[in-house]
């Protein structure tokens, strides 16, 4: 009796569909389906773990043959099913029904099983109306399995059901998905599920403070199971439950902790970081929680910065005055940089084995990395480009040689800016782009070139590399945020249009050459200095990231190389996305 308590998740498994957490729609389908009594040979359970497949798939077996079934269709508002009164339905709350087998394909992948199931499925059901299989993570049959299955589709029996449950619903076969009735099961929702665990939490007399049960909403990823356990772990640590044991509990840092190590890291003191991280205990820390946690708060503080506030802000909302006076004295800039470092090492950080130092050298390096010195303050330095250098410095400095690799081709994506005419209206926008709240107007402005106002005409100029379609609708939706700033440019001007001009890459090409002959000599100096020495080039193992550069044979060597088109050219893409630049074609000797 005492273990059937403590397991708060068995207690709390549903019984009725009216007990499934936060899927409505999947439910009323299923309970439509009932009540019509029309079933389908297959249905498929897709979505997240923890959201209710495998226990909608059981009540839906156990309605399937419950005794009161033809009740509930001819008076569904007295009768309930599965109305667990019912021998069938008792049967079934045992998981002893005869009628349901239920499958872990996990265990069971070959195609012998499937066959001996598709056998057993030819013989009528012992007890009820009819036979119900349930194929649970159904993604891990085999090819031949699927193929066996696909056979029985085809001619389903009549008192057959097949119920496959997946959390990769992209890895069953189109022609089993094509004749399968499909049911989605999204993560619940965090109010939903915060409402939940607070019901539990009464009806199970677990005196907690509220900020645990946002705590473990925010950990669960909108999975019931997954937050019923943790409730039920944090539960057993203490008679009455603090956020700081729930934190301790979960090898989190504190969210006090969080904050203070954090604005260490922003203000650029490296002494004082290792002192804390010393005084926090941070080795006996999880470190991939504190990378998360990290990375949650920067977010939060770009949002506190544009005064927005948001359910997922609610944990620190104890800390709030602590982290607006944070967020005054920070760019958005430098914040959203620090983010863009957070992905940028993700990879290595995810491979690495001994995360706790990984993660102490890396904020050891956002500590030292001048940019957080220069960026806090609210002007966006003319010196942008040379960030740039630095943060690719950084990203090698991290690497280090067992990631040759990645540093080669960091190499090879140029650090410099495109060519740019800078007119008085350009560098006006740039000292500006700060106070715009809109990120990606931001990042569209920073990418165009030959950027200029005609005070005359009212018309602001510009010209982007490749296409311009999707730079044109996103500054025709940003006009009222333009205009204020082309007021501050030219008093007089009460509106303006746009002229958009379309650069290719070999316009680009000429205009550097016409225009930055110095700066050419910079690049070509930078990389006599920088670029490994030929006979790395012809190692195979630097084959893979050069590929890009050899799938045309028409691009000139030495030449830009258009990658608007992001299906042709996916991994440039991605190169650029982090490390400013472009791509150019690789000079072949
Ligand atoms: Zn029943």
């Amino acid at each position: 009796m005492q273990n059937l308590e403590l397991n708060l998740a068995r207690k709390l498994r549903p019984k009725t569909f009216n007990d499934v957490i936060g899927q409505e729609l999947s439910v009323r389908i299923l309970k439509n389906g009932l009540y019509l009594n029309k079933f389908f040979p297959v249905y498929i359970f897709s979505g997240n773990r923890g959201c209710g497949k495998t226990t909608s798939a059981r009540l839906l077996a156990a309605a399937v043959n419950c005794e009161n079934l033809k009740n509930f269709q001819q008076n569904p508002k007295e009768q309930d099913v599965p109305c667990g009164k019912c021998s069938s339905c008792n049967l079934m709350l045992g998981l002893n029904h005869p009628d349901f087998i239920e499958i872990d394909a996990a265990s069971h992948t070959g195609v012998d099983n499937v066959r001996q199931i598709l056998e057993s499925a030819t013989y009528l059901p012992l007890l009820g109306n009819k036979k119900i299989y349930l194929i649970d993570e159904a993604h891990m049959l085999s090819k031949a399995a699927f193929n066996a299955f696909l056979k029985i589709l085809e001619e389903p029996p009549v008192s057959v059901i097949f119920v496959l449950a997946t959390t990769e619903i992209y890895k069953i076969p189109e022609t089993v998905r094509s004749r399968a009735f499909q049911l989605f099961f999204n993560g619940v929702n965090s109010s939903s599920l915060s409402d939940y665990l607070k019901i539990v939490c009464k009806d199970e007399a677990i005196v907690i403070e509220e900020e645990v049960i946002d705590l473990i909403v925010s950990q669960t990823d909108g999975s019931v199971r997954d937050a019923i356990n943790l409730l039920e772990r944090v539960r057993l640590s203490s008679s009455s439950v603090t956020l700081e044991d729930a934190l301790k509990l979960l090898g989190k840092i504190g969210y006090e902790e969080l904050i203070d190590l954090f604005e260490i890291v922003l203000n650029g003191d490296e002494r004082e970081l290792i002192v804390y991280l010393d005084k926090i205990s941070f080795e006996n820390l999880a470190p991939q929680s504190v990378w998360d946690m990290l990375i949650v708060l920067c977010r939060s503080l770009v949002w506190i910065k544009f005064g927005i506030s948001s359910k997922s802000l609610k944990v620190f909302d104890k800390y709030s005055a602590k982290l607006k006076k944070i967020a005054e004295s920070k760019s958005v800039h430098l914040l959203n940089e620090i983010l863009q470092q957070f992905w940028l090492q993700e990879e290595i950080f995810a491979k690495t084995s001994n995360k706790s130092i990984f993660l102490e050298s890396f904020l050891l390096q956002l500590c030292m990395q001048d940019f957080a010195k220069n960026l806090s303050s609210k002007k966006i330095p003319s010196s942008y480009n040379s960030f740039d250098e630095k943060k690719n410095s950084f990203s090698q400095n991290l690497v280090k040689e067992n990631k040759e690799e990645i540093k080669a081709v960091a190499k090879e994506v140029k650090v410099d800016a495109l060519p740019e005419n800078k007119t008085e209206f350009h560098s006006f926008i740039t000292e500006k782009l700060s106070e715009i709240s809109d990120l990606l107007l931001v990042s569209i402005l920073r990418q165009a070139k030959d950027l200029d106002f005609d005070k005359e005409k009212g018309v602001l100029k510009m010209a982007f590399l490749g296409q311009t379609s999707f730079f044109k609708n996103k500054l025709e939706e940003s006009k009222s945020l333009l205009l204020p700033l082309i007021k501050q440019f030219s008093p007089q001007t009460n509106d303006f249009i746009f002229s958009f001009l379309e650069l290719k890459a070999s316009e680009v090409e000429k205009k550097k050459s016409e225009n930055l002959e110095p700066l050419n000599k910079k690049i070509e100096n930078i990389q006599r200095n920088d670029i490994p020495q030929k006979p790395k080039y012809d190692n195979q193992k630097y084959s893979q990231g050069y590929k890009v550069f050899n799938k045309s044979k028409n691009i000139e060597v030495g030449k830009v190389v258009d990658i608007s088109d992001e299906s042709k050219w996916p991994k440039s893409n991605l190169l650029v996305k982090f490390f400013s630049g472009r791509i150019e074609k690789r000079q072949s000797n």
